[in-house]
């Protein structure tokens, strides 16, 4: 057996690769609305996701998971920190690199109503992305291409002619799928995409993202708020506290054998279908503080039922508690 045979297969590459990211915006006041602060809605965020892959960003609203996606995207700038897509430095884009960037990575929003401009049909919704990228060489070839992307979202072609106020929450949200998947994108994050929809609605969107995955290779950034949302769709979860990531762990592990309190008290509330199985419910003391002005420390000792004098004192770094199980606490 040669050497190069027993040599263990190289990880994959990242496809996009996010390194200590950090966003601060700045807070204005006074007459001449000069900066009087900032706040730190991304603090010092790592992960990687890898080609096909769907990784999970978990927490409640105001943790920073949203401008985290916005920042991959360019769509806000970062402040700090490193982002690498297919090894391409990101930050250091700009014209027609980040041009092609936004056709690799595209972007589904919480509401697709606000986000399908009411006066185009939805062919033209759909088309302006394939006109942009030059992607349709012909009339005919442009028209073919939205039937198709229509029907592979489960919408019917003579729903290009029609304009998004004619369509249904779910229906909207398959209209926005359809505008991401035009340019065939690598990476799609998806912001929140299911939380404005029906119970039932969410489950046909989350298993159309699920087809289109095996059948295209397409990546998801999939932000919720929500676990029992991501625990599905997610083959690795990352959850954050106040613009930081407190517990990453495949979808498995963070399900079954939570490390972090504040994962434990999220996971808590996620209702069980089988009533034979019971969760200790934790609450949570108190609301998220304000990120204006977070707690020292660990950003969750005011809130965390097992807290200790040095949680106040010192930020717990995130290590590793089993393979490829990450926790940020003190005690964990
Ligand atoms: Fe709770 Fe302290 Fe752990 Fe933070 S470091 S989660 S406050 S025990």
């Amino acid at each position: 057996m040669t050497e190069a045979a027993i040599a263990p297969a190289a990880a994959p590459a990242p496809l996009l690769s996010v390194g200590n990211l950090t966003k601060a915006f700045p807070i204005r006041g006074g007459l001449m609305k000069r900066q009087i602060g900032s706040v730190r809605a991304v603090d010092g965020v790592n992960f990687d996701i890898e080609p096909s892959e769907t990784f999970g960003l978990v927490g409640e609203s105001g943790c920073g998971k949203s401008t985290t996606g916005r920042c991959v995207l360019r769509l806000i700038e970062p402040s700090s920190g490193e982002l690498r897509f297919e090894g391409k430095d990101v930050i250091a884009l700009s014209g027609e690199g980040l041009r092609a960037l936004r056709r690799d990575i595209q972007i589904i929003f919480q509401d697709p109503y606000a986000s399908l401009n009411p006066r185009m049909t939805i062919g033209a919704i759909i088309g302006e992305a394939l006109t942009i990228h030059g992607l349709a060489a012909s009339r005919q070839q442009y028209e073919a291409r939205i039937v198709h992307l229509l029907e592979t979202v489960g919408l019917q072609a003579d729903h290009m002619t029609r304009y998004p106020h004619e369509f249904s929450g779910g229906q909207r949200q398959r209209i926005g799928i359809a505008r991401a998947i035009a340019v065939e994108p690598k990476l799609i994050i998806c912001d929140e995409p299911v939380s404005a929809l029906d119970v039932s609605i969410q489950a046909q969107v989350i298993n159309l993202l699920e087809d289109l995955q095996q059948k295209f290779g397409i990546a998801y950034l999939f932000v919720a708020h929500d676990l029992s949302v991501v625990e599905h769709i997610s083959r690795r979860v990352a959850v954050m506290y106040l613009g930081r990531i407190v517990e990453t762990a495949s979808s498995r592990q963070l399900y079954s054998s939570p490390k972090h309190p504040y994962t434990e008290a999220l996971l808590s509330a996620v209702p069980i279908p089988d009533p034979s199985v019971k969760r200790k419910r934790v609450r949570l003391k108190g609301e998220v503080p304000s990120p204006i002005n977070p707690p020292t420390g660990c950003h969750f000792h005011t809130r965390c039922p097992i807290a200790k004098d040095v949680c106040s004192k010192e930020v717990p770094p995130l290590k590793a508690s089993a393979e490829g199980h990450l926790v940020a606490c003190h005690f964990r």
